[in-house]
């Protein structure tokens, strides 16, 4: 199909870091082909309209960022809105706000003041985890015994299958803890959700740029690799080496979507369901992403799974076991001059939309 073209660099995967990339070194005059072996662009930030609904096919995503370039950068490809996120915690049928902060505290212990709430969990949090080695100690030592209960454990050994004992401290770290009335998930400085959604952000990213879908680079592997000076690898940096030292692991996802006819169901984006006896972990209501007010509405119940082969690897687990493993991959790469291997896949790594784009920008062109 491409017989007697040559391209400066072969992207592998349309995602963030793909397309980022690509757009980039496009304008620094290289000359670029993406590739994707699913039918759509954008990896896990495309989405899907349904009743005239931007729907987060693969999970809410919510740009947020304090870096000023990358805000500037993003906001000169596509409008974004000023969608807040603002989640709420249902457990046992009482709601909570999240993250963590005064109203959530409120609602858990009637304290109204900052000191008091502080006193409550001074005196939950357990002595001795100063420096605490896995995310229950974590958590424990952070919010106490009350939060970790209602509003963390369940939540998270849903969310990644794993005993909080055996995951690492930094995933907890993710969530702000406040002792002030805000319900703002994030600190950063910026946020919101492209206006006309993802797809647009991506489609402008790669005007221009030769991309084919339903196109697998380990179809081809030979064939590829010839076909350009260097290679931009954004999948599976296992598969990537043919699994020499044995398989990284990853959380999927599964998405239950449902079309009602009603303009609102729970009046909120996102509910998080912290209690372990609830399958899923999340209800996405994804009109309320931008604001919408048509009739309907779509809603997706999150079913967190282990990865098996065929399904989407979503989550990078970074425990010991898989970093040390990743850690064998990442030294081979680094002795391959001709490739980038860049984002969540491969570069293992828990990564927000910012930081893979952060990243991409600053990848050499030559
Ligand atoms: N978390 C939790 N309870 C919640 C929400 C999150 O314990 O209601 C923990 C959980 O371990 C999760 C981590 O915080 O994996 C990070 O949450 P975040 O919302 O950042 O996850 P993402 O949106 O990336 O899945």
């Amino acid at each position: 199909m491409l017989v007697g073209k040559h391209y400066d660099y072969l992207v592998v995967g349309g995602g963030l870091y793909g397309s980022v990339f690509a757009h980039k070194a496009a304008h620094s005059g290289k000359k670029i082909l993406l590739i994707d072996k699913r039918q759509t662009l954008g990896g896990n930030t495309y989405c899907e309209k349904i009743e005239d609904i931007i729907v987060h096919k693969y999970g809410p995503h919510i740009f947020h960022t304090s870096n000023k370039e990358i805000w500037n950068f993003v906001t000169s490809i596509v409008q974004f809105n000023r969608f807040t996120l603002q989640p709420l915690a249902n457990y046992k049928g009482r709601l909570y706000n999240l993250p963590f902060n005064m109203n959530t505290f409120y609602a858990l212990w009637n304290v109204k003041t900052p000191q008091e709430a502080m006193e409550m969990i001074n005196q939950q949090k357990v002595k001795g985890s100063d420096c605490p080695e896995n995310l229950e100690e974590q958590a424990i030592s952070l919010v106490g015994n009350d939060i970790y209960k209602i509003l963390i454990k369940g939540y998270t050994e849903k969310q990644w299958g794993r005993n909080c004992k055996k995951l690492p401290p930094f995933i907890i770290s993710r969530l702000p803890i406040r002792f002030t009335y805000d319900n703002n998930y994030f600190n950063d400085l910026y946020q919101g959700i492209p206006i006309g959604g993802y797809n647009e952000l991506i489609s402008r990213l790669l005007t221009g740029i030769e991309t084919h879908c339903n196109t697998d680079f380990f179809d081809n592997r030979q064939y590829f690799e010839d076909i350009a000076d260097k290679i931009v690898f954004t999948g599976r940096i296992d598969e990537y080496y043919n699994y020499k030292f044995g398989k990284l692991e990853y959380r999927t996802m599964r998405w239950d979507t449902e079309i009602f006819d009603i303009p609102n169901y729970q009046g909120v984006a996102v509910v998080n369901f912290t209690d372990a006896k609830v399958p899923y972990t999340r209800i996405i209501e994804h009109k309320h992403f931008e604001f919408g007010t048509q009739s309907k509405t779509v809603i997706s119940h999150e079913y967190p799974q282990e990865w098996q082969d065929k399904c989407e690897p979503m989550y990078p687990i970074n425990d010991d076991k898989n970093n040390s493993l990743y850690n064998k991959y990442k030294a081979l790469s680094n002795k391959q001059d001709n490739v980038i291997f860049g984002g969540r896949l491969a570069e293992y790594k828990y990564y927000d939309m910012d930081k893979v784009i952060e990243s991409a920008l600053s990848a050499p062109v030559r």
